[in-house]
C-alpha cells in the first residue's frame, strides 16, 4: 500500500521544544524600551508577562523541557499526522511529492493551542488568575479560551470589531470554553475610546486590540497579557510542529527540498521550519518560504526596523519588518494574516537570507484553498489557502525547472468556521488586492524618528 500518512504514537512525542537562539549565525537584535532606547529587561515586561515565560522569550538554551501538565494536555491531539497530499499532487501534475502537517485537527482548529497551552500554564504556576488577550478572525481567542478552561483561569478576549460581526462562530467558541469576548476598538478601555472618539465606525485592527488587552491586564490583579504569535517563546512552542515533521519524515527515509508556510505573525510558519533553519545553518541544503497576502505585505514590502507591536504604544519596540503600528487592514481583504508587523525570529532569518518570502493575492490564495477542497477533501482556513498557493506556485516552477522536488509545509488550520470568506469568492464578491504605495509611504512616516536596527 502506498503511504499516505506518517503517525507517531503518543510515547514518541518530542519532549523538549528546539529554541533558535542558540543557534542563530548572528544574534537577534534586542527589543529597545521607547523611552531610553536601551534594551528592555526582564522587569519591563513584569507588569504583563509572567517570569517564567519572560525566561523563555531571553533563553538561549537550545532545548527546553515541555513540562507533563503540557504534554498531558498536546495528547488530546498531539502528535499530529504527518499526510502525503497525493490527490492534490495528481491535480497539479508537477514533479513534485507534497507532504503536510495536519494542524486542523486540534480542539480549536489550527495551531495554536501549541503555544495557548504552554502559555495558561505558565501563568498558572506564576498564580495569576486570568488572562486578556486579542484575536483578530478568533482562532487565537479560541484557543486561549480552551486552554484557560483547562487551567482554570479567567480570559477575557478583545476581538478585531470587523471578524467579530463577519464571524460570530469563533465568538460563540469562546463563550462555550467559559470566555468573555469584546469586539475591539470598545468603550472598555482608554486605547478603545481614544481610537472610537477619532472614528466611530472604526473596523478595528489587531495593533488596537493588543493596546486594549494589554491595558486591561494592567488595570486588574492577578491579570496577565498572553499574544499568540510574534514573541520569542510563542515561536518555541510552535517547534512542536517541525520537530514531529523530522521524526515523521525520517521513519520513511525521506529529507525535504522545500520547507513552507503562511506567515500572518509568523508563528506556524516559524514551528515547522524552524528545527529546518537549524539544518540549513549547519549545512543542509534546504529552502525555507513563508506565504503572506499581497494585502498585509509585511515580509515583502515592509521596511526592517524598529517598530511597536501595537498602535497605544505600549509595547516595546521591536526589531521586525513591518508596516507601521498605525496600519489598519483594508476590511476588503478576505483571507486572514493581517497584523501590520512580523515576529522578530522570523524577520531575522528573512534579513540573514536563510528563509524567503512570497506575496499571494486572495484570489489566487483561494482558488489554491478549493482545489485542495475539491481533491483532499479538507476545507482549509483562508490564512492555510496563502500556504496552499505557495505550494501550487512552488510545483509550478518544479515543472519548469523539470526538477523533482518534496515539498513539506504546515497545514496550519481548518476553514469550517471561515466559510462567509469561501461564499464571498465563490459567489464573486472578492477582488484581487494589493496594498497600495501610499500606504508603505504611511507606515515610513510610523516609524520616523525610531531607533534605526
Ligand atoms: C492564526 C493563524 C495563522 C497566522 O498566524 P501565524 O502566527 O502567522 O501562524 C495562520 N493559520 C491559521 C489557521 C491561524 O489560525
Amino acid at each position: 500500500m502506498k503511504t499516505m500518512k506518517v503517525l507517531l504514537e503518543d510515547h514518541e512525542i518530542p519532549r523538549q521544544w528546539y529554541n533558535i537562539q542558540a543557534d542563530l549565525p548572528t544574534p537577534l537584535r534586542p527589543p529597545l524600551h521607547p523611552a531610553t532606547g536601551k534594551p528592555v529587561g526582564p522587569e519591563d515586561l513584569a507588569p504583563i508577562f509572567p517570569m517564567n515565560l519572560i525566561e523563555q522569550e531571553v533563553s538561549t538554551e537550545r532545548w527546553i523541557d515541555i513540562p507533563e501538565e503540557v504534554l498531558e494536555k498536546y495528547l488530546i491531539w498531539r502528535p499530529t499526522p504527518l499526510c502525503r497530499a497525493r490527490n492534490f499532487e495528481k491535480l497539479l501534475d508537477a514533479p513534485v511529492k507534497i507532504y503536510y502537517k495536519m494542524e486542523g485537527n486540534s480542539p480549536a482548529g489550527s495551531h495554536k493551542p501549541n503555544t495557548a497551552i504552554p502559555q495558561a500554564y505558565y501563568n498558572k504556576v506564576a498564580g495569576v488568575k486570568h488572562l486578556s488577550t486579542e484575536t483578530g478572525a478568533g482562532q487565537w481567542g479560541s484557543a486561549l479560551s480552551m486552554a484557560c478552561q483547562m487551567f482554570g483561569l479567567g480570559c477575557r478576549v478583545f476581538m478585531v470589531k470587523v471578524s467579530y460581526e463577519q464571524k460570530p462562530y469563533r465568538r460563540m467558541m469562546m463563550n462555550v470554553w467559559g470566555a468573555e469576548c469584546i469586539p475591539s476598538p470598545s468603550n472598555l478601555t482608554q486605547a478603545g475610546r481614544n481610537v472610537l472618539a477619532e472614528h466611530p465606525d472604526s473596523p478595528g485592527s489587531l495593533g488596537i486590540a493588543i493596546s486594549e488587552a494589554i491595558e486591561d491586564a494592567i488595570a486588574h490583579p492577578n491579570a496577565k497579557y498572553s499574544l499568540g504569535s510574534v514573541l520569542n517563546h510563542v515561536m518555541l512552542h510552535q517547534t512542536i510542529i517541525g520537530l514531529e515533521a523530522q521524526k515523521q519524515m525520517a521513519k520513511i527515509g525521506v529529507y525535504p527540498d522545500v520547507v513552507m508556510g503562511c506567515a500572518g505573525g509568523g508563528s506556524n510558519f516559524a514551528g515547522i521550519s524552524l528545527p529546518y533553519v537549524r539544518d540549513k545553518i549547519h549545512g543542509k541544503d534546504v529552502k525555507i518560504v513563508g506565504a503572506e497576502p499581497t494585502s498585509c505585505p509585511t515580509l515583502t514590502r515592509g521596511p526592517f526596523a524598529y517598530d511597536f507591536g501595537d498602535l497605544a504604544k505600549m509595547t516595546p519596540l521591536l526589531p521586525m519588518y513591518t508596516l507601521g503600528h498605525d496600519y489598519v487592514p483594508a476590511p476588503i481583504h478576505a483571507g486572514g494574516l493581517r497584523y501590520h508587523g512580523m515576529a522578530p525570529i522570523v524577520s531575522h532569518l528573512v534579513k540573514e537570507n536563510l528563509v524567503e518570502a512570497r506575496a499571494y493575492h486572495q484570489l489566487d490564495t483561494f482558488e489554491a484553498g478549493v482545489m485542495w477542497a475539491r481533491s483532499e477533501g479538507f476545507i482549509p482556513a483562508p490564512e492555510t489557502d496563502h500556504v496552499i498557493a505557495a505550494v501550487v506556485d512552488e510545483a509550478r516552477r518544479a515543472k519548469e525547472e523539470g526538477k523533482e522536488k518534496v515539498i513539506l509545509f504546515n497545514w496550519s488550520g481548518h476553514g469550517m468556521v471561515d466559510l462567509a470568506s469561501y461564499d464571498a469568492y465563490l459567489t464573486g464578491k472578492l477582488l484581487p488586492y494589493e496594498l497600495p504605495d501610499e500606504e508603505i509611504a504611511r507606515a515610513l512616516r510610523a516609524i520616523e524618528g525610531f531607533p534605526k536596527p
